[in-house]
């Protein structure tokens, strides 16, 4: 069925929204319509009845305040990266905040100012320029916004905790449209529910994070070997891993080689087993510190040496580019047993897509340090995390889908409660009471009727107030 949005069509008064809205507003008569609705997962190509590009918390509230009075769901979206399609609606208002991107760095007080438009590339970058960071995405087009109120776990989280535990303080629009205060002072109660929670309880229109010294050169990278070797070479790391101090992070991922000049030409296209890490000290601290995964066996490709800060946090963007068709597994596990690094294995080699890949990443740290009932987000004992993504551009998703399914009940015998729906497609009811466990999803449901009874957030892993 072919669906019209221009606005005469769905009988909408749109000069009343521009009115009071400084941002643009664009329908499907707009050239740039298209552009602005477009998702970073291809799965979700949806057509808003309008899209509206806030310029401010208070264009924020009046978006809002239309969209509740033309009855109109709406999608809020920071950097469009939600791989369960929730920044993008079909005949709704999309309340793109984009266009806010204003980044404010005091390098004293060790904070950062940061509105919900921002992604993590221009983060690092405003904050490297004081040679400091926060726990960040592994990719640099993903946006700060629905990282960190879904949790945010990223390369530094082992020594300074998930971007959620970094966060200090928030601006939010409310469903009501008042724009309020919150921080450990301030509803508190709310700033309990931020911290995992998603994007529940309103619109943040500005986030403030603390900060630390990171680089700005530091010292990681990446291996590469022969598929063939993913026995011994995971077991390895597992090893390292396990024993390694919180300023180390790292991983596994069983994936294809990219045809890069770096990857010799012989590896073009093959399964491949890719080693990432990194340490958090100065470059000779960091050379001695991994020196052990760098010496391991017979590396087909060693980028693993001096780099900064920013390149390492860019690794893995070429994997990942905007436009592909995603769905998404992911869960934690308490350890890996060598049964699991051998069913991860098994499960890789019937991917069925080349840019399919498994990944074992070590948690734990930072992250265990803060009390579980201190945020929303629950699973804060995992040591490690499995993260399975079906990625591919032809038209036959359920077979993609149905590996990445098949490939986490492969791993269930291993996995435990709580892992944060950031990483995850396909979220139902029971996957967010589980996730947040019976206690914190009842609180997060109370939380839900005090401030948005109707509601009007519903684009996200979702609460329902009646639940
Ligand atoms: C390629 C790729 C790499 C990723 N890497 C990582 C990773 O390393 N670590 C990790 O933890 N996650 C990662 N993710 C998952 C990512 O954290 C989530 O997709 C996250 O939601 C992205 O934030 P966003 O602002 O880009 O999302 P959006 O799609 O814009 O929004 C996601 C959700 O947050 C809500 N939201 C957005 N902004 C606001 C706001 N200001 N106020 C209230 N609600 C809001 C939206 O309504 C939606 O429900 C990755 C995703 C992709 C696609």
């Amino acid at each position: 069925m072919t669906t019209t949005n221009s606005p005469s069509s769905i009988g909408l008064d749109l000069d009343s929204l521009r009115a009071g809205f400084a941002g643009d507003i664009l329908t499907a008569d707009d050239d740039s319509y298209d552009a602005a609705r477009v998702a970073f997962n291809a799965v979700f190509d949806r057509r808003p009845a309008v899209v509206a590009r806030a310029s401010s918390a208070a264009d924020v509230a009046h978006a809002l305040g239309f969209a509740r009075l033309n009855g109109l769901t709406i999608a809020v979206r920071g950097g469009g990266h939600s791989v369960a399609g929730y920044s993008t609606i079909e005949g709704g208002l999309l309340l793109d905040l984009g266009p806010m991107k204003a980044v404010e760095v005091d390098p004293e007080a060790r904070l950062a100012r940061v509105q919900p438009g921002v992604v993590w590339g221009e983060l690092d970058r405003a904050t490297q320029a004081h040679g400091l960071a926060t726990t960040g995405g592994r990719m640099t087009t993903t946006g700060v916004a629905g990282f960190t109120l879904g949790s945010g776990s990223g390369w530094l989280e082992r020594l300074h905790g998930l971007a959620c535990d970094n966060l200090v303080a928030a601006e939010l629009v409310t469903a009501s449209g008042q724009t309020i205060a919150v921080s450990e002072t301030e509803n508190a109660d709310l700033f309990w529910g931020l911290r995992g929670g998603g994007g529940n309880f309103g619109v943040v229109t500005e986030f403030t994070f603390r900060l630390h010294p990171v680089g700005p050169e530091v010292y990681g990278g990446m291996l590469m070997y022969p598929r063939a070797q993913a026995p011994e070479v995971i077991r390895h790391v597992r090893d390292f891993l396990r024993e390694a101090p919180r300023e180390v992070c790292g991983g596994a991922l069983l994936m294809h080689a990219p045809p890069a000049p770096f990857v010799p030409p012989e590896l073009h296209g093959a399964p491949v087993i890719t080693v990432i890490a990194a340490h958090w000290g100065s470059v000779g601290e960091g050379e001695e510190a991994l020196a052990p995964l760098k010496q391991y066996g017979d590396p087909r490709v060693d980028l693993m040496g001096p780099t900064s800060y920013l390149d390492f946090q860019a690794i893995t963007d070429a994997g990942n580019p905007p436009g592909r068709r995603n769905y998404w597994r992911s869960e934690l596990l308490p350890d890996v047993p060598d049964e699991a690094i051998d069913a991860l294995i098994a499960c890789a080699a019937q991917a069925t897509s080349p840019t399919s890949p498994i990944v074992l990443s070590r948690v734990g740290g930072a992250i265990s340090d803060v009390p579980d009932e201190a945020t929303a987000l629950s699973g804060r004992r995992a040591e490690w995390l499995f993260h399975c993504y079906a990625n591919w551009a032809d038209p036959d998703d359920a077979r993609h889908i149905a590996w990445a399914r098949a490939t986490e009940e492969a791993l269930r015998p291993w996995t435990m409660a709580g892992m944060a729906l950031n990483f995850v497609s396909d979220i139902d009811n029971n996957r967010v009471r589980s996730s947040f466990g019976a206690e914190k999803y009842d609180r997060l449901v109370q939380l839900k009727r005090s401030w948005d009874p109707e509601n009007v957030f519903s684009m996200n892993q979702n609460i329902p107030p009646g639940s």
